[in-house]
């Protein structure tokens, strides 16, 4: 019998997870560890959580049946339109979700780590309705990169914190952000922005994303008369949009769940983002999981168009997708995903995030037969990347 895909007490799929983290952060990690899931499962919370993404947030999001792209890829092809979410994409069901756990252990402050700025902008979104304090870290050279952002974060009222040391970019961002917590573990809350880092965000990212797989099987019953599809296909950077997709089925053995990483100019271009093709066991913010390094443990620099997936690592739950063989990964290019990009703003009208583009190009990596029911969870817009596009041309 396959076995069941669940985290077990101790923040482990099978054999990654965990908690790897210095002494000096184990009281924050142990609070939360402690308090998370009575908190997110008390009705009060839920009900507070729920209004917020219906109301603020724009949930549930439309699950749209794509009647050009079935005809060209020979299957029923849903998109589950998380890019039409307030701010852009899925990560705003996190940022509030966390802001709210947040609340309920009495913080006062968030901090957070970003690179490219979606993650940044998401929990000053949050903070901005919950009326906290916020802070984000971010590299000087991310800052330079991402100036809208920055902007954007600014006017929602957060403090942008650059980091100086190092290549000055996320991994930098990120000690920081720790360096801060470690000094502030009463007043703060850092908040994470996709399934990885030390248990329990993994599992609370992943509870606050299942939103998205809860609504695909409600709105299938609707258009098909049944929850499951035979696909549910999403990107994965750390892999937060696609555990949320992914949620509700994984020990549903007739839906294949495909994992489209970012392969950059190729998979062996060394200039790459596909963890689990080029990837190896090891600790990356503080769990054990898969990730790209050195024969001497050095993490790899990762490669991608999408700054959303240009991530040396993955998060456990997708390494153990990968290891057990759950999950069916899957690798795109640059030049794909953006072809991938343009085709779906011809074809339907929807112009994708760069992200969810990568997603879009895997569709003509399966062979589909007539009957199948796919979702592809269309993780953001592609408003964000215009430039990407631009840049790109052939359109
Ligand atoms: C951040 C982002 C991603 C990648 O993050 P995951 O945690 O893997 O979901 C994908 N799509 C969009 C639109 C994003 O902004």
């Amino acid at each position: 019998m396959a076995q069941k895909i669940a985290i077990d007490e101790n923040g482990y799929y099978g054999d990654f997870g965990g908690a790897y983290i210095p002494e000096l952060l184990h009281p924050n990690i142990e609070e939360l560890r402690n308090s998370y899931l009575d908190i997110m499962t008390k009705p009060d919370f839920q009900e507070k959580f729920k209004l917020l993404l219906k109301d603020y947030v724009g949930r549930p999001t439309p699950l749209y049946l794509a009647k050009k792209l079935s005809e060209k890829y020979g299957a029923k092809i849903y998109l589950k339109r998380e890019d039409l979410n307030h701010t852009g994409a899925h990560k705003i069901n996190n940022a509030i979700g966390q802001a709210l756990v947040a609340k309920e252990l009495g913080k006062k402050k968030i901090i957070a780590e970003t690179g490219a700025g979606q993650h940044g902008v998401a929990t000053a979104t949050a903070c901005a309705l919950l009326g906290m304090e916020c802070t984000v870290f971010m590299g000087e050279k991310d800052m330079e990169r991402q100036k809208p952002n920055v902007e954007r974060m600014k006017i929602l009222g957060a403090k942008v914190e650059p980091a100086r040391s190092g290549s000055k970019t996320l991994k930098d961002a990120t000690n920081e952000a720790m360096r801060y917590w470690i000094n502030n573990p009463e007043d703060t809350h850092y908040i994470i922005g996709s399934v990885v880092g030390p248990h329990p965000y993994p599992d609370m990212v992943t509870r606050f994303q299942s939103v998205i797989s809860e609504e695909m099987m409600n709105q299938l019953q609707e258009h098909e008369g049944k929850n499951n599809p035979d696909y549910v296909i999403a990107c994965v950077g750390g892999g937060s949009n696609a555990a949320g997709a992914f949620y509700h089925y994984l020990n549903e053995e007739d839906v294949k769940l495909i994992c489209v990483e970012a392969a950059g100019h190729g998979v062996d271009s060394g200039e790459t983002a596909a963890t689990t093709a080029k990837g190896s066991d090891g600790v990356l913010h503080g769990s054990k999981t898969l990730l790209m390094q050195s024969e001497d443990g050095q993490v790899t620099e990762p490669y991608s168009i999408s700054a959303g997936l240009d991530y040396p690592g993955i998060g456990p739950l997708h390494a153990h997708l990968f290891k057990s063989k759950r999950g069916i990964f899957k690798y795109v290019t640059d030049e794909q995903a953006m072809q991938a990009g343009v085709e779906l703003s011809k074809l339907e009208g929807i112009i994708p995030a760069v992200e969810s583009a990568h997603a879009l190009a895997a569709l003509s990596q399966i062979d589909f037969k007539a009957s199948d029911v796919v979702v592809l969870n269309l993780s953001g817009r592609g408003d964000k990347d215009l430039q990407t596009y631009i840049n790109h041309g052939s359109y």
